[in-house]
């Protein structure tokens, strides 16, 4: 059946998916490899949740020893993890995640698929993750890809039957695979696919099993495997210098942002293998058994096979320009064969085989790393041909139809530069990640158009497509335009091209609080992206809210410069909440969108739009005392969101906790994971229950229970477990609703729990002495009530406080109730100092 789809979109995939990085500039070795790579025509699929999942020895080995097409569908980008290298997080670390995954594919030589899923953070079981995630949707989508990539063999990371025993993510992965590995024949299911690709049936799926499934190496060990397909990993490969084991650890060492570095091993290693569907390979060496892979696979197949084999048995390493002509006359075959899968695949990976061995390269730089739409951008062009060979170049066609014939030759190692503009369509779309184009849900990208699914970038369509003629057939290379800077430290920088909105504005904080009903002055900061902008700005904001004033001018004369408006933002009197977004009038339009720039140097530059708006949260509060001493864990925001809410907050050196510092304070909080990180702090617990004891309210924010420095974590006993609350809206329970905590200085209703995101709390202790009271209760779904999320005991005249609620969480996302909460906290016992009403009096 002819899929008129099929060749556009396939041919994105492999066209772009190197994209705006250093270009590749392959040795004698590394050609050679691709050559072996051109005569082997099956496909492997790995299945996980996360970046990071993947099992990078086995990607490697599949793509370099076995030599297949090997792909990693991570199910999400992992949005929801910790980042390491920066301030990065959510959807902005699901951009620096995925860039590390096509970082690692680089290295081991996969591919990098993804779904629509989102990683919305920790779920104790598939059904809550599928629950959260739209079950129907994932599943489309892994079908899509197995449907479009095509594989022989699916491996799954995680077991299908672990729910409960491992994140739900994780499992539902498994899940999902193992459902859509039967669907993805079957025409009656996402039909709508069908227009751009075919039904697929993969031959056989296993379990990637693993010593962690046991619970320790030795039960591995001694486990019965004779179900178990194995697979030695330990590989070397002599043309890079280096072993299966060596190139998968630097593989996962693209893992910047999650601080997975590993050190690479040799010599030999096996991997397990559980057959979950289809029938066990009987050749115990050959995970394809029983599969063809060779190019008998595809009608017409066979003569390009005996070429290839002839190319690679006869292949010059001094001189691979040599294979040229036999090259040549396989490209001409595979244009012939009815199999439009493989002709895309084979004629890619051919084309850039072929430029390789002559050392043809081939560049479009831009004069600047931004234009607009409706924009017009210089050009510099380069074609150099390092091979004896006689080739010439036709012509260069710019994506937008500006054809510049040229009829050159391209003579041994003679460099062709040309000069030419581009104009950028007025209907150009930005450059951003497609799936933030659209607002989501909590669990789902909003992706629009079926074909970008599972592309790991949004394709960049300003290009130049080369025309070369080499052995009387003309070869089409098209490269996108890319931008390159030398830097005085590292050299020459690549950075992609993008299409950018002509006006781009901020707002520096992404959440304001309003404390009290007092006005706040509030900067605007906005970029021109094109040279002379002129017009003005307005600030929406929510209903109740005076803003002045109600709009004010912009004009600026260069590209790249920035102006800075103050807009005065007066709270309403009572406790309100809503965006602050502004936006830029330029002639008719109204551009709202901010640019954010990821610049590491593990990944390629990344631009992102994202809507402009910071959340104004006008907060019902009260606080007793005024001098908080803060002691810093692994770190958080804490500190900075009380300062917000009229804190004075002070930050304590662990060498600088005394009974004097101490005395200073009207209370002490202790960072997330002190007592995990931070080593001096064991030797002070001392210093800081004496300041409970003299009336001092001490505030100990979640630890992990594993690798607690200290012996005793309070005055009294208290023992942390694993116990948390996943989610955000578990229902609160006031235990014991009388409790100062819960009435002082605020009044707290169930309404102060509302609006909580990505969890309500974590590591809550379990076991506590009589001396501590706990407040709430709460749990997850199908659990038994948790008590222990906040703890409080007097002792001598002060309050002790312990807390596993995600309060780091919410504060930088503005959660009212949150803040209301915590002021109790550092409130307790503290009234003695008269209100505000009576001091006004
Ligand atoms: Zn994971």
């Amino acid at each position: 059946m002819f899929k008129p789809y099929l060749l556009l979109l396939i041919s994105l995939i492999y066209c772009f998916s190197a994209q705006a990085q250093k270009p590749k500039k392959p040795t004698s070795s590394e050609i050679y490899q691709s050559i072996e790579k051109l005569n082997f025509l099956g496909s492997v699929l790995y299945v996980a949740a996360h970046p990071d999942d993947e099992n990078t020895k086995l990607i490697s080995h599949m793509a370099n020893a076995v030599k297949a097409r090997t792909a990693y569908l991570s199910l999400t980008r992992g949005d929801g993890g910790q980042n390491l290298i920066g301030t990065e997080l959510g959807d902005l670390l699901g951009v620096i995640r995925t860039q590390e995954l096509l970082a690692a594919r680089k290295i081991d030589g996969g591919e990098q698929l993804f779904t629509r899923a989102n990683d919305f953070g920790y779920s104790k079981h598939p059904d809550e993750t599928l629950a959260i995630w739209n079950e129907d949707e994932v599943l489309s989508d892994v079908v899509w890809a197995i449907r479009k990539f095509q594989p022989d063999i699916i491996i799954n990371r995680f077991d299908h039957r672990s729910a409960g025993s491992t994140h739900g993510h994780h499992t539902s992965s498994a899940l999902l695979s193992m459902e859509a590995f039967d669907l993805a024949s079957d025409k009656s299911k996402f039909p709508n696919q069908l227009k751009s690709v075919d039904v697929w049936q993969a031959k056989r799926e296993f379990f990637n099993t693993s010593w962690w499934f046991y619970g320790s190496q030795e039960k591995f060990e001694a486990a019965d495997k004779t179900g178990q397909f194995a697979v030695e990993v330990g590989d070397f490969y002599p043309a890079l210098g280096l072993s299966n084991p060596e190139i998968a650890a630097l593989s996962r060492s693209a893992h910047k942002s999650q601080g997975f570095g590993n050190t690479g091993t040799r010599g030999s290693e096996t991997e397990y293998l559980e057959l979950v569907k289809g029938d066990m390979p009987k050749d115990k060496n050959n995970i394809f058994d029983d599969i063809d892979t060779s190019w008998n696979r595809v009608k017409g197949g066979k003569p390009i096979g005996i070429l290839l084999k002839e190319v690679q048995d006869n292949y010059d390493f001094k001189n691979p320009s040599a294979s040229l002509p036999k090259l040549i006359e396989a490209y001409k075959l595979i244009q012939k064969i009815d199999n439009s899968h493989w002709k895309t695949i084979k004629s890619e990976d051919l084309k850039n085989v072929i430029a390789a061995c002559m050392g043809l390269y081939l560049e479009v730089a831009a004069n600047s790393n931004t234009a607009t739409p409706n924009g017009k951008v210089d050009l510099n062009l380069e074609a150099i041909n390092r091979s004896a060979q006689d080739i010439k170049l036709i012509s260069i066609v710019l994506s937008d139809g500006t054809n510049l014939k040229k009829n050159t030759d391209l003579k041994f190692n003679q460099s062709q530069r040309f000069k030419s503009q581009i104009n950028i369509a007025a209907s150009a779309s930005y450059s951003t990640p497609y799936w933030l184009n659209n607002k989501g849900t909590l669990g789902m990208y909003n992706v629009d158009q079926q074909n970008l699914i599972g592309l790991p970038e949004t394709p960049r369509n300003i290009t130049a497509t080369f025309n070369i003629s080499m052995h009387g057939e003309i070869l089409s290379y098209t490269r996108p335009v890319i931008y390159k800077t030398n830097d005085p430290v590292k050299g020459e920088v690549y950075k992609p091209f993008e299409i950018v909105p002509e006006v781009s504005a901020y707002i520096s904080e992404p959440v304001i609080i309003f404390a009290d009903d007092q006005q706040k002055d509030i900067q605007v900061i906005v970029k021109a992206n094109r040279e002379n902008l002129e017009g003005f700005v307005q600030l929406a904001h929510p209903k109740g809210w005076n803003v002045y004033p109600e709009k004010q001018n912009v004009a600026i004369l260069h590209k790249g410069q920035e102006q800075t408006l103050v807009f005065t933002v007066i709270p309403p009197k009572n406790q309100s909440e809503g965006l602050l977004s502004p936006m830029v009038h330029i002639g008719k339009e109204i551009y709202t969108k901010k640019i954010v720039e990821i610049n590491y140097d593990h990944i390629p530059f990344q631009t992102v739009l994202l809507p402009n708006e910071s959340k104004i949260v006008r907060l019902d509060i009260k606080k007793r005392g005024e001098n908080i001493g803060y002691i810093e864990g692994a770190g958080d925001l804490v500190p900075e969101s009380l300062r917000q809410i009229g804190y004075n907050v002070v930050i304590i050196k662990p060498e600088n906790i005394t009974a004097e510092t101490l005395n200073r304070f009207d209370a002490i909080v202790v960072g997330i994971r002190a007592y995990n990180t931070v080593d001096a702090l064991k030797f002070k617990q001392k210093q800081l229950f004496d300041f409970v004891e003299q009336g001092g309210n001490l505030v100990v924010q979640y630890n992990t229970n594993a690798g607690i420095i200290v012996d005793q974590l309070a005055p009294y006993p208290l023992q942390l477990s694993r116990d948390r609350v996943t989610n955000e809206n578990a229902e609160v329970k006031f235990l014991n609703p009388n409790s100062e905590l819960l009435n002082y200085p605020n009044k707290i209703t169930q309404k102060d729990f509302e609006g909580w995101v990505q969890e309500r709390g974590l590591y809550f202790p379990n076991k506590w002495s009589k001396e501590f009271t706990p407040v709430l209760s709460m749990h997850d779904e199908g659990e038994s009530p948790q008590e222990g999320s906040l703890l409080i005991a007097k002792y001598g005249k002060g309050h002790y406080i312990y807390t596993g609620l995600s309060f780091f969480r919410e504060f930088p996302e503005g959660v009212a109730g949150a803040f209301r909460l915590f002021a109790n906290m550092l409130s307790v016992g503290k009234e003695s100092i008269k209100t505000d009403q009576q001091l006004k009096n």
